[in-house]
């Protein structure tokens, strides 16, 4: 039997670099799982999740061990990759990494990327060099700045892109007072949706905020609780699920031909 193919979408970019971000179909994986779970963290078959990995880089052209991930803890903080982290054991679906929400490469070929399965993954990248930002945001890295400590890393903002992957939407996010008073007090009002919150609105104030031109910010535009052939959803589906993954990586800025 010949193994699935794997699913991802391809982020518009203008800048030295590849973002996709893993779709949940093509994989190996059973059960809530299936079938492309990449999240190691969630007690699917180590196995699967090494095929289902090794499948995605093979599809993308990238070297698995150029492929560096965090230990996601929904905090803000963001740091450089360095090249000691390669080669990465990527394909160990059971390595325990070091903690990151937000990971910055400006090695090129070697890849950062983050999972979820509700929370948003936001890319960022500079269109004038190869450096480039994968960072983990839901709600607590939101209101903690996440994204604006990744501007801040990767800058000046005004040399920046950046892509919004899959997340709830307002549609499917009802939270509560405490957590939308924070959020009114972070981005506005404007981020509000009746009881819910508007995770994508929040991450362009806050990309905007930082100095991001609006047009610089793409955005999937997609709900993960709403389409469940496509995405996993904590929210609407609970322990056991899979993650989806968001994969930015530079390249050479001398193989580049512009956007
Ligand atoms: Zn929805």
């Amino acid at each position: 039997m010949s193994s699935p193919t794997p699913e991802f979408v391809r982020a518009p970019v203008d800048g030295p670099c590849v973002a996709v971000f893993t779709t949940r179909r093509g994989g190996s994986s059973h059960g809530p799982y299936a079938a492309l779970n990449l999240g190691g963290t969630v007690e699917d078959a180590p196995a699967d999740v090494a095929a289902n990995r090794q499948a995605v880089c093979a599809a993308l052209g990238v070297d698995p061990e150029s492929v560096v991930v965090g230990r996601q803890v929904h905090g803000a903080h963001v740091r450089h990759v360095g090249s000691g982290e390669v080669p990465s054991p990527f394909l160990d679906a059971s390595h325990v990494w070091r903690d990151g929400d937000g990971l910055v490469s400006s090695l090129p070929g070697v890849g950062v990327g983050v999972f979820a399965a509700d929370c948003l993954s936001v890319l960022l990248w500079r269109r004038d060099l190869p450096k480039v930002a994968a960072v983990h945001a839901g709600w607590r890295g939101l209101v903690a700045g996440i994204l604006e400590g990744a501007v801040t890393q990767l800058g000046p903002a005004a040399r920046l892109g950046a892509a919004i992957g899959p997340g709830i939407g307002p549609c499917c996010y009802p939270v509560s007072v405490e957590i939308r008073d924070r959020f009114v007090a972070r981005f506005g009002e404007q981020v509000l949706a009746g009881d819910a919150v508007d995770l994508v609105g929040a991450a362009r104030a806050a990309l905007v905020g930082a100095g991001l031109a609006a047009s610089a910010v793409w955005s999937l535009e997609t709900c993960t609780s709403c389409d469940g052939d496509r995405w996993f959803s904590f929210r609407r589906d609970g322990a056991p699920t899979g993650r989806q993954l968001g994969l930015i990586w530079p390249i050479s800025s001398s193989v580049w031909t512009g956007p």
